[in-house]
């Protein structure tokens, strides 16, 4: 993180603050809250000046896929693709909002061959008052949906609704599906210990036997990125990177994958803070900035050793150390 961005956000953060204050003396009786200059900064891309519904022929439109092939049973659930208008239409960033209404206990390997099972899909975390993960992943990732479209990225949305039911080997087989320049899982934490608080991201191990273990560079990038930009953007305290290869959603994954464990909803101060609209505009703009620090960085690469597949991965291995 340099301190020129640093800078620009804390000016571009003062301008908004300031925008806010001007809304409410000029609009009589202050009806604008922080949702309402978020949401009307922000179309969302249903409204037709953003996107439209279409055949996905056109820049913009909105691709109903039908329900993805996978090893196992197909999901009940649609993968929705909006295509990207910007320079960075070609990155497709694949959004897994984590968990859903209701747990799967069915089982599933946790990779491609293995004797492991797990759970399809967990029942999620969920705070003292009554927040819902399920509920807080999908509201932060309409959010960073919203800000990439804006950035000109191309989206597609494992879930957006909670009624859906689709493992977490089959939300890897859909980033898989459209070759994801990124693999964002949403996630928030949870710990019998209501003192821990802060933020992790996981991903693979460089042991991990699975065909994930050739994104294992890739992927540590984005999470040190990912773990960076959203600590940044939120103020949580920065724990730690988790390399993990007992997850299904990594080890299904042939592309750069990183879960972010947003903070725990088992610590009172924290829950309360994702409750908020203001935190959660925050979290999602420090992922996105964590994804446009990753696409910048593999960009370069690319264009540095456009034939040398070798020489990106040590490169990109070096940077990650
Ligand atoms: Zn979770």
């Amino acid at each position: 993180m340099n301190r020129e961005y640093k800078k620009s956000r804390v000016a571009r953060r003062l301008t908004i603050c300031l925008a806010g204050l001007l809304a409410c003396l000029l609009f009589s009786g202050c009806d604008y809250s922080w949702r309402d200059l978020w949401s009307r900064d922000n179309p969302k891309p249903n409204d037709e000046l953003v996107v439209e519904k279409g055949d996905g022929e056109g820049e913009g439109d909105v691709i109903f896929q039908g329900a993805v092939e996978y090893t196992g049973q197909p999901h009940s659930g649609t993968d929705i693709y909006y295509v990207g208008k910007g320079e960075r239409k070609n990155y497709i960033i694949v959004i897994d909002p984590g968990h859903q209404l209701r747990a799967n206990t069915d089982l599933e390997p946790i990779g491609p061959g293995s004797d492991i099972t797990k759970m399809k899909v967990a029942g999620g975390a969920q705070s003292a008052a009554g927040l819902t993960e399920y509920d807080l992943n999908l509201s932060v990732s309409l959010m960073l949906r919203d800000i990439l479209i804006q950035r000109g990225y191309s989206v597609v949305m494992i879930r957006e609704t909670n009624e859906v039911d689709i493992s977490n080997a089959e939300r890897a087989q859909i980033a898989n599906k459209y070759n994801a320049a990124a693999f964002i899982r949403v996630h928030a934490n949870a710990n019998t210990d209501t003192s821990i608080r802060g933020v992790q991201v996981l991903c693979q191990s460089p042991d991990n036997p699975f065909p994930c273990n050739k994104t294992y560079a890739e992927s540590r990038l984005l999470s040190e990125l990912m773990l960076d930009e959203y600590c940044n953007a939120t103020d949580l305290r920065r724990l730690s990177i988790i390399e993990d290869d007992t997850m299904a959603g990594i080890n299904f994954s042939n592309v750069p994958t990183a879960i972010v464990e947003m903070g725990f909803l088992s610590n009172e101060a924290e829950s309360r803070s994702m409750e908020t609209a203001f935190f959660r505009r925050n979290a999602a703009e420090g992922m996105a900035n964590g994804i446009d620090a990753f696409i910048s960085e593999i960009a370069e690469e690319s264009e540095t050793h456009t034939s040398d597949t070798d020489t990106q991965f040590s490169t990109i291995d070096k940077m990650a150390e």
